[in-house]
């Protein structure tokens, strides 16, 4: 661990702890944007870890777990660094939305460059200032649209280091996810860095089985990292996901589940159906593998091809 850590124009030494704000982009109406990042920094050395939420602007419960850690001091490092980016998009945070103003994904956007779209400066921003100092990390998201999540880690299992540090947080589920190009794991991934992703709940929602697995979690990755010495142990380990698949709506109308998320189903078994709001049509959903609900479609109206169970198979 360096002695000084230099973020955007500041210098932060063992023992500090301080707030940047890193200058994006203005608003419209000329308001200055930047992003804010805190620093925890302890005297002793060790490892250096980044706790990030909102690349997606409109998913709630990662920042709210930053929020409370923050609040309650638990993300100050008894060793090592914290290097903490609550929202990572602002300008998608503002306007209650997943993507930038121009419906660009950052996290479709890495590396990024300074003369790309918004999405992809902030992306480059990231990883100028920030992602040079880090040796571990866990981004915080949760299911898009209405879609809840299971609380979740993603990462490459047959990565050890990754694999070991999601097992060390110990959410209930562990999904052995791709990478998605142009994705802050796969970017990270490749440079060799460890940054693990914990999904859970649905955007706009705040969900507290999803805060206080994310705060369990973290603290345990903390504690394995030798950063922290309070943590709740998990109460079982989690379950491993190799392969997931999505149950489609087969037509469109008024979606009802059977199952919560998290339910064991086996497959064929009747997990929901579809109706129109006519009393004319009532279909069947039967589940078309034996696994876990990973993620549920919360929304009741659905088109034709919606993705309405996501079933992890062990
Ligand atoms: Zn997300």
């Amino acid at each position: 661990m360096p002695d000084v850590i230099t973020i955007g124009s500041y210098q932060i030494n063992k023992g500090e702890q301080v707030k940047i704000e890193l200058d994006v982009a203005r608003l419209p109406s000329n308001t200055l944007i930047n992003i804010p990042v805190h620093v925890y920094r302890a005297v002793e050395d060790g490892p250096v870890l980044l706790l990030m939420a909102g690349m997606h602007g409109d998913e709630i419960n990662g920042i709210e777990i930053i929020r409370r850690m923050i609040a309650s001091k638990a993300i100050v490092p008894k060793k090592g660094t914290v290097i903490t980016i609550p929202v990572l998009n602002i300008f998608g945070f503002l306007n209650y939305a997943r993507e930038v103003p121009d419906g660009k994904d950052v996290n479709r956007s890495f590396p990024g460059s300074t003369r790309g779209s918004l999405a992809s400066r902030i992306a480059h921003l990231f990883m100028k200032e920030v992602f040079p100092h880090v040796d571990y990390g866990i981004d915080f998201h949760t299911g898009g649209g209405s879609r809840y999540n299971y609380p979740q880690l993603r990462c490459k299992v047959d990565i050890p280091e990754q694999f070991e540090l999601a097992k060390a947080f110990c959410a209930p589920f562990i999904i052995n996810a791709k990478l998605r190009d142009k994705s802050l794991r796969k970017e990270a991934t490749q440079r060799g860095k460890s940054i693990i992703v914990y999904e859970a709940g649905e955007s706009m929602r705040m969900d507290e089985l999803a805060i206080n697995e994310g705060l369990d979690g973290t603290a345990r990755v903390m504690h394995y990292l030798g950063m922290r010495d309070e943590f709740t142990k998990a109460l079982s380990e989690p379950l491993i996901f190799q392969n997931s698949t999505w149950v489609r709506s087969p037509r469109s109308g008024m979606f009802q589940s059977y199952n919560q998320p998290g339910d064991e189903v086996k497959k064929n078994q009747l997990i929901g159906m579809i109706t129109d709001p006519f009393g004319a049509v009532k279909l069947k959903l039967k589940a078309t593998k034996s696994g876990y609900i990973i993620g549920l479609n919360y929304a009741p109206i659905v088109s034709q091809g919606d993705a309405l169970f996501h079933i992890g198979m062990l």
